[in-house]
């Protein structure tokens, strides 16, 4: 069922809050983000960068729209390749660790997986064909040191992402990380593809028209994204730091290549900060998911503190603010379990109805305009007090606290980060086969067992519910 509020976004290129909108024939959206350099462990920056992903994810689909996303896995760079050279290791073997690690946290950040996750190296022949096709139309230039390089000035609106004027850009802001800059026509060119130097890369190189050598890293982004998802993508994310020169870079090959408007839509998320300064893997200020965990936090407690900033806002990260993040998420759970434990029949009062409407209007609300995710927990937290108090006046009944549990569930299926399985919920082992022991003995008539079994589970502060699907255990 589709809400009946638009899902706006606000659109880096033009600057302006825009509809949502799938372009392609088939209605499907189109989406792809620019995934992890699988070299290391991702640091909570990282993934600032990938809740924030899921829950747009999470968000486009709550809205009605069907969603094909992908995500690339950087596997071929200067730093992988410095990694497997150091340790004498062929490149997938280096970076296969990392890539099962960036998967685990994906999972223990409760990250929706995407339909694909392409890895830059299996894409060689793609890029190699996107690189020909620049060559043959003068986009692309081989320079005298054999590598090729893309032409900024053959496309006429480069600069137009992030507004930048041909003229202002700095000396090598190429990304490349070049020291050769004397090679390139222009200082601001980029590598396409990088002509192998044993001492740099080894043994790793893949063979191509333009003799041996790697891509360079904004090439596989683009021709990843167009193999899988075609010409156009609907919305293309990542962190503020992609925008220029990578985002740049993606759109002028793309559209030099295929002649046709590279993507409609760009999102960019905002730093995780560290003491006021970006948190990265250069300034050695970051923390990697295990640290925390090691800390004692939980993957929920850390998304939930990812989530409870507006994506296009600066979040400062601290303990203290993971602290804060574990009281929040212990309101919720203390309200699930009071819901859990309501006994009283009956109808629930209007006034339910009532603050649950308003609630979920203010949740759609906020996600709607440009997944205001602080918005949306602020309409949780209000709804949790207004429970607590209508819970306190005695006149929730059990089909109320059903009503409100069922739309936390509805929720989170965008959240992904509301504690509705509480530990407290569960019930012990031991009790379950007592109850099932008791059913045996109902069945085979034994009432002498069956009345202990109930009392024994009763002194343990369970209640016996028949229920239509059999009986089950509920806490005193
Ligand atoms: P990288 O592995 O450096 O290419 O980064 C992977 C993704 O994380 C990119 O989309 C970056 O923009 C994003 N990213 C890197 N550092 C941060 C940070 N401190 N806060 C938010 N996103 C970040
Ligand atoms: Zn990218």
């Amino acid at each position: 069922m589709k809400p009946d509020i638009l899902l706006k976004l606000y659109n880096t290129e033009t600057r302006e809050m825009e509809d949502v909108r799938a372009h392609g024939a088939d209605g499907r959206l189109r989406m792809y983000t620019c995934g992890p350099t699988i070299y290391n462990f991702a640091h909570i920056g990282n993934f600032r960068t990938y809740v924030f992903e899921d829950l747009l994810r999470r968000s486009l689909k709550f809205f009605g729209f069907d969603l094909v996303q992908a995500m690339n896995l950087t596997d071929v760079d200067d730093k992988t390749i410095t990694g497997a050279t150091a340790k004498k290791m062929p490149l997938k073997e280096f970076v296969e660790p990392y890539r099962v690690a960036f998967f685990e946290d994906l999972e223990t950040l409760n990250i929706e997986k995407v339909e694909f996750y392409p890895a830059a190296t299996d894409y060689i022949d793609e890029m190699i064909e996107m690189i020909e096709k620049l060559m043959e139309n003068g986009s692309a230039y081989r320079s005298p040191n054999g590598s090729i390089y893309f032409s900024i000035r053959s496309f006429s609106s480069y600069g137009r992402l992030s507004h930048l004027k041909l003229d202002e850009l700095k000396a090598n802001a190429s990304g490349d990380n070049e020291a050769d800059e004397y090679d390139k026509d222009n200082i601001s060119d980029f590598v396409l593809w990088k002509a192998h130097d044993p001492e740099r890369d080894g043994k790793i190189f893949w063979e191509s028209p333009f003799g041996p050598g790697r891509p360079g890293w904004h090439i596989e982004c683009s021709a990843m994204a167009m193999k899988l998802l075609g010409e156009s993508v609907d919305i293309h994310c990542g962190g503020v730091d992609n925008m220029f020169p990578h985002h740049e870079n993606e759109i002028a090959q793309s559209e030099c290549c295929s002649g046709t408007h590279f993507v409609h839509h760009w999102v960019h998320v905002e730093h995780l900060l560290v003491d006021h300064k970006k948190m990265s893997k250069s300034l050695g200020n970051f923390y990697t998911l295990r640290d925390l965990l090691n800390r004692g936090y939980t993957g929920r407690e850390v998304r939930y503190l990812l989530l409870s900033t507006h994506y296009r806002t600066q979040l400062n990260f601290t303990i203290q603010g993971l602290d804060a993040a574990r009281a929040s998420l212990e309101r919720i759970e203390a309200l699930v379990i009071r819901l859990h434990a309501i006994e009283e029949t009956g109808e629930s009062p209007p006034a339910l109805t009532e603050l649950m409407k308003t609630a979920d209007h203010a949740f759609k609300e906020a996600l709607a305009h440009d997944i205001n995710s602080s918005a949306a927990l602020a309409a949780l937290f209000d709804l949790v007090r207004d429970l607590n108090v209508l819970a306190d006046t005695g006149t929730l009944t059990r089909t109320g606290a059903e009503r409100a549990l069922h739309l936390l569930e509805k929720w989170d299926a965008v959240l992904g980060v509301l504690p509705l399985e509480s530990k407290e919920l569960e019930i012990p082992q031991e009790l379950q086969e007592m109850l099932e022991k008791r059913e045996r003995a109902r069945k085979e008539k034994n009432f002498q067992v069956s009345d202990e079994m109930r009392q024994e589970i009763s002194d343990r502060g369970y209640l016996i519910e028949d229920t239509p699907q059999g009986a089950r255990l509920k806490k005193r």
